[in-house]
């Protein structure tokens, strides 16, 4: 198959007909791929999670690229175009947000914080407004319109589904593609590697976080998170 894209963690291959390979990859970045390792079992675990996240977003009503999971560690999906905009969702404050503004560490953002991110390492996906995100052709306002009604309906969706399993979604990033017939779809993965999962009684970190500031335990957190969305 040709490889279509080889991003930090995974790969994605033409599969043919409008479809794609999806491959998690047991590699684990942070600071925009300046840190960099391998984590055994890493891939299958943020596959089986992103998965059951999809599904569970397919079955309340929003639309993704997900059309099977192919175990350990690969999805069969929908081929989209990638708007290069990060959606960022903020339920409480943490990580850039109290790095660039005077928010309290920890506190609640209500109603949730949606932010706009350029999609370019290069650039350290900066913060967009709407005006730049035209200026720069990276989609139409009305995408972003969508983009952002989405990304709410699914923090609601997702707030609930892991509030019932202890855990706080405190903050995640969402990225959307355009079909052929040029519709706005969900895309990309939804795991401890985009999303930020505190233990709802211990506010113990259980994501990437533990990576990033080199808290150990990576695997084992990722794996609880795993136990706990599959319950
Ligand atoms: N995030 C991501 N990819 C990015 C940027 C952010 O998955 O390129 C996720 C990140 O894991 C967190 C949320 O988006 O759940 C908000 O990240 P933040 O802006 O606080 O960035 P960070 O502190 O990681 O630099």
């Amino acid at each position: 198959m040709k490889t279509i894209t080889t991003g930090k963690v995974k790969t994605v291959y033409d599969a043919g007909e409008g479809k794609a390979i999806i491959e998690f990859r047991d590699d684990i970045t942070a600071g925009d791929g300046a840190k960099k390792e391998a984590k055994e079992g890493k891939g299958s675990i943020n596959a089986e999670i992103s998965a059951r996240l999809l599904r569970f977003l397919e079955e309340k009503g929003v639309k993704t690229h997900l059309k099977e999971f192919v175990r350990p560690n690969k999805f069969l999906v929908t081929k989209v175009e990638i708007i290069p905009v990060e959606v960022i969702l903020r339920n409480i404050a943490t990580g850039s947000l109290v790095r660039r503004f005077p928010f309290e560490e920890g506190s609640e953002l209500n109603p949730p914080i949606v932010e706009f991110g350029y999609k370019n390492d290069d650039y350290h996906d900066p913060m967009l407004n709407n005006d730049i995100a035209l200026a720069l052709g990276l989609c139409t306002r009305d995408d972003l319109t969508v983009m952002r009604r989405l990304a709410l309906k699914v923090n609601d969706l997702l707030k609930e589904f892991f509030f019932e399993r202890g855990i706080l979604l405190v903050d995640f990033k969402l990225e959307f593609g355009k079909t052929h017939e040029g519709e706005i779809i969900l895309a990309d993965e939804i795991s401890p590697d985009t999303c930020r999962f505190w233990d709802s009684e211990t506010r113990e970190v259980m994501d990437k976080d533990r990576f990033r500031k080199d808290m150990g335990s990576v695997i084992e957190f990722y794996s609880e998170v795993r136990r706990r969305v599959l319950s």
